[in-house]
């Protein structure tokens, strides 16, 4: 585990000496303290990866041999898979095969931006313009100097999602873990050094957001910032870019609805409900954590899913059979407690759960918990709750059920079950956010484009459109004329 920042293709102590306690939420114990970053760490980050943006190799490679790298980075995580998953479940509390399948997708992130990488070499789109005395192409050039600030629910797996991406295109960069789960950010340090990247091309700063997250996103020579986490540290970041136009892309947060059709097979209704909450602790951005359900098979529902919601064996992510975790930690612990508590007052039923499980002394463990009869204005129906909460109610049209699933002002995901094919054609088209599923909840994939509407974020992560985060448009136009222009010098 380490202890020290990585900059500049160095391990070394934070300046101002800070360091932050790592605590394993399954326990409640300090295991280790990580380095805490400041603000004159990233003033010395910033300026390794400004140098190395201007002056080093990275951006001048071609792409097929970027893609070498980040293969090999893809290998670093594959080779270190148990230690890593070992590290992710002490840190974030979540299941091992949990963590397994975060890890394999972040090598797998970087696998395929190395293939994006070698396919951006020689990219040139000539333009035909209708003055035919010029001619014109466009080229696209890495943006510079990226900040990629990252939550702690995927802690290696959303650094893959920005880190991937950023440098297939040639940007330098500086990734800032959350501080709670730090380790395994800091561990793609040392893969990243043996898989030969340049000194100052990857830079990690642990550290608290509002100290050294804070330096970073406000420092002139920064070009770019990529975010995932709250909506109110989106606002800020947009607000800190503002100052001096940088590039800003955001994933904040989502209270996805998931409506459920009565022509629904129950058994999977149930199960990709489950999936789409009880996930990661539902602990997920995209978690459909609104269900809605046609009125004629809504009793026959909540019973089975009650049923099934209960059997869910909880415990320490690292014992084996564990389907939840832990949440991440006290403060997370506390927040989603709240919300239920406040849910209750407002008027909610909580058919199972809402409570810490029995035999469980120490850790941030909560029971899955399903909650009823929620007002459509109380705050656990309209607010990100982030943990294993699902709020349930019935419908009784098609139109209802689109109105009150697009009745957020957020837009990240959403999701429709029915047997009816045109049915989920049509409220897929319906619903106002940037993730739909058909049939499931939050099975996600690389090649696919990530992001939200509305106050869910900006900008799309993952695919090509990822790339497109950390890119330029140059248009290079040419005058070919035979006359002269003419303008001034009438000859
Ligand atoms: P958070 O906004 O508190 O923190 C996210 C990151 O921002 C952390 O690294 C934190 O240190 C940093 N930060 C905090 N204050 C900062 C500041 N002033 N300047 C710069 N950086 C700062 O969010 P969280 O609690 O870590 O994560 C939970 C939130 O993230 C939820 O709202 C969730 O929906 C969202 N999320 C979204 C997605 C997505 O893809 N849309 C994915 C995961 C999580």
């Amino acid at each position: 585990m380490r202890d020290k920042l990585y900059i500049n293709g160095e391990w070394v102590a934070p300046l101002e000496g800070g360091a932050l306690p790592v605590i394993n939420p399954a326990t409640e114990e300090v295991f280790h303290y990580i380095p805490a970053g400041t603000a004159p760490d990233a003033e010395v980050a910033v300026a390794a990866a400004r140098a190395a943006f201007d002056h080093g190799p990275w951006p001048r490679m071609t792409g097929v041999d970027r893609a070498k790298i980040l293969r090999a980075m893809a290998e670093g995580i594959r080779s270190r898979l148990p230690e890593l998953t070992r590290l992710e479940v002490m840190d974030n509390g979540k299941p091992i095969p949990e963590a397994e399948w975060d890890l394999t997708d972040a090598a797998g992130c970087f696998d395929f931006y190395a293939g994006l990488a070698e396919e951006l070499d020689g990219e040139v789109e000539e333009i035909a313009l209708a003055d035919g005395r010029f001619t014109s192409k466009a080229v696209r050039e890495p943006l510079g100097v990226a900040v990629a600030i990252v939550p702690w629910n995927y802690p290696l797996l959303m650094a893959s999602w920005k880190v991937a991406p950023a440098l297939a295109v040639g940007c330098t960069m500086i990734l800032k873990p959350a501080e709670t789960t730090s380790l395994t950010a800091l561990e793609l340090g040392v893969i990243a050094d043996e898989a030969g990247l340049p000194k100052g091309v990857l830079n990690i700063l642990s550290g608290k957001g509002s100290i050294v997250g804070q330096a970073l996103i406000d420092h002139p020579l920064v070009d770019k910032v990529a975010f995932t986490g709250s909506g109110p540290v989106g606002s800020r970041i947009m607000a800190a870019g503002a100052k001096d136009i940088k590039r800003i892309s955001l994933e904040l947060g989502g209270k996805s609805p998931f409506i459920v059709f009565a022509d629904s097979d129950i058994e999977k209704a149930v199960e990709w409900i489950m999936f789409g909450i009880f996930w990661n602790q539902g602990q997920v951005c995209s978690a459909t954590s609104r269900v809605l359900v046609e009125r004629s098979l809504y009793p026959a529902l909540l019973e089975r899913l009650v049923a099934e919601t209960k059997k869910i064996r909880i415990g320490d992510g690292l014992e084996p059979g564990v389907l939840l975790g832990p949440l991440v930690n006290k403060g997370q612990y506390e927040d989603v407690k709240r919300h239920i508590a406040r849910a209750v007052e407002q008027g909610a039923t909580v058919a199972c759960g809402g409570k810490r499980p029995e035999g469980f002394e120490k850790g941030y463990y909560l029971e899955p918990t399903i909650l009823t009869d929620l007002p459509l204005d109380s705050g656990a129906w309209v607010e990100e709750i982030f943990g294993p909460v699902v709020c349930i109610r019935p419908f009784d049209t098609e139109e209802e059920a689109v109105r009150l699933a697009n009745d957020s002002r957020l837009g990240l995901a959403a999701a429709v079950m029915s047997a009816d094919d045109e049915r989920c054609e049509r409220v897929a088209a319906a619903f106002r956010a940037g993730i739909v599923w058909i049939n499931c909840s939050q099975p996600t994939f690389t090649e696919a484009p990530w992001g939200g509407y509305k106050e869910s974020g900006i900008g799309r992560e993952l695919g090509r459109w990822g790339l497109d985060n950390y890119l330029e448009t140059k248009q290079i136009t040419r005058f070919t004329g035979k006359e002269p222009w003419a303008w001034y010098l009438k000859g």
